[in-house]
């Protein structure tokens, strides 16, 4: 199939060269030309394991190529996806690119005339591609629904791991308008052997808020219940969680006696949710919830646990050194929003560095891959912050060490720590048992 994708970032390219490895011809559409240019050139702007190495093959395979020209890739399109950013506007759902993108291709239609099925990919609110999108499209084109054919696919990948994902689905949800952007839907996927759910656009739009809404809530739980047996003290929550996770009822199937079922990842305390989809997702749902006269008042408490999560980390420093100010340097490792991706939108490690800022710490900082976007965005110009290339080499002159993100080879502090350390480790990456520090310290890990 032709196929037109506008939107050329963590979902879209993904989706392009995914599609392209499976046979498809795509052409990804994109406003930046430098990432266009990257592209091209065989160098992908994100970071996604496997992600360069597959762009690559299908650059030479001619299947795939990026462009900022989207009438010309209209003309050859059998099915255009529509995955641009879908940002936070002070908690409400900033639908301004998806408007651009609707005005630009209704002038197309308008001009050629031509019948098309158009999905949305990005996640948008429920009524954004039955009302806003289809509106927009009608008064610009001057054709009506379904001349044009709406249909809205959520995308369920995760940063760090968005190829494998995108190719092995657990589901794939057709929401559709009319039958001609189903039967496209059904030929694009045709080679995806997962169970497929088909419902109108709403309820697709929907499915992927309950979706995320309910991973957060399950963070947030866990992580208030983590804080809670911090300020209780002598339990560990690692303990707890597997007392919890072994009753049958937690466990898939496929896991049976297992007592780890991958649902456990998100029971696991930390520095809180990141990253460009919960917490803006969670914020919008809010927002609509409380546009139609609802309180939303379990999510309300899931983005407040949140936000105040990261600011925990501090707090256990606190526990541990009365007065922080002046004395210490401090090492924070990882700055992505969680392991294997560049994104640091949303990222807990910008709250933790403003408070040791305010603190006055002499902080270093390190990211296998995202230290240099972290830097020019949130602190270019901070004095008090040193960003590593090589943090091994620094661990001597550090007294406190924090893992924000458990990036694989942070590991090695488990042989590279000593007995000046006091090491902070939300997620449990290390083997505290074995592990050389003056003092460790956990999210739901407080023993005297
Ligand atoms: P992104 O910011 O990485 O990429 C969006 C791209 O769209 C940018 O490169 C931007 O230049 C481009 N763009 C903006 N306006 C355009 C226009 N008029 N024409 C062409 N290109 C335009 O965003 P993303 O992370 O890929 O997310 C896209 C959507 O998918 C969002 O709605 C997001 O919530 C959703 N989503 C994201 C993920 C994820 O893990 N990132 C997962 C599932 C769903």
């Amino acid at each position: 199939m032709e196929v037109t994708i506008i939107g050329t970032g963590y979902v879209g390219l993904t989706t392009g060269v995914c599609l392209a490895d499976s046979g498809h011809n795509v052409i990804c559409i994109d406003v930046n030309e430098n990432i266009v240019l990257n592209i091209n050139n065989g160098k992908p702007h994100i970071y996604e394991p496997n992600l360069e190495e597959i762009l690559n093959r299908v650059l030479n395979k001619k299947s795939f190529k990026a462009s900022t020209n989207l009438d010309e890739a209209l003309n050859k399109a059998e099915i255009v996806l529509i995955a641009v950013g879908t940002p936070s506007m002070g908690g409400e759902i900033d639908l301004k690119y998806i408007k651009q993108v609707a005005e630009n291709i209704g002038k197309w239609i308008k001009n050629t005339g031509k019948r098309i099925p158009l999905v949305i990919k990005s996640t948008v609110v429920p009524t954004t591609t039955d009302t806003f999108f289809k509106d927009i499209l009608e008064n610009s084109s001057d054709y009506k629904h379904p001349h044009f054919g709406l249909g809205m696919n959520p995308e369920f990948l995760r940063e760090g791991s968005a190829v494998s994902d995108f190719n092995y689905p657990d589901r794939l949800v057709f929401g559709s308008e009319d039958d001609m952007t189903l039967d496209a839907l059904k030929r694009l996927y045709k080679y995806f052997d997962c169970h497929k759910i088909l419902v109108n656009t709403r309820t697709a739009e929907f499915i992927k808020y309950v979706n995320n809404s309910l991973l957060a809530m399950q963070i947030s739980f866990s992580n208030e219940m983590a804080n809670l047996a911090n300020n209780i003290k002598n339990i560990d929550y690692q303990d707890v969680l597997e007392g919890v996770l072994s009753d049958h009822r937690w466990n898939t199937p496929k896991l049976k006696n297992s007592s780890s079922p991958e649902i456990a990842k998100y029971l696991v305390p930390g520095c809180g949710f990141g990253g460009s989809c919960l917490p803006k997702d969670v914020e919008a749902i809010v927002n609509i919830g409380n546009k139609k006269g609802l309180k939303m008042e379990i999510l309300k408490s899931v983005l407040e646990i949140n936000r105040e999560q990261p600011k925990r980390i501090i707090r256990l420093l606190n526990d541990e050194i009365r007065n922080l100010e002046n004395r210490f340097s401090i090492l924070v490792l990882g700055l992505s929003f969680k392991p294997n991706t560049n994104d640091i939108r949303y990222s807990p490690a910008k709250v933790i560095i403003e408070s040791l800022i305010e603190k006055n710490i002499r902080i270093y900082a390190h990211d296998p891959i995202a230290s240099s976007d972290f830097q020019n965005q949130y602190f270019p110009n901070e004095k008090n912050i040193k960003f590593l290339k090589e943090w091994k080499d620094k661990i001597d002159q550090v007294d406190v060490i924090i893992i924000v993100t458990t990036w694989s080879e942070y590991k090695d502090l488990n042989y590279l720590a000593n007995n000046n350390h006091i090491i902070v480790d939300p997620r449990r990456m290390l083997d505290k048992d074995n592990l050389n520090c003056k003092s460790y310290r956990s999210i739901g890990y407080s023993f005297d």
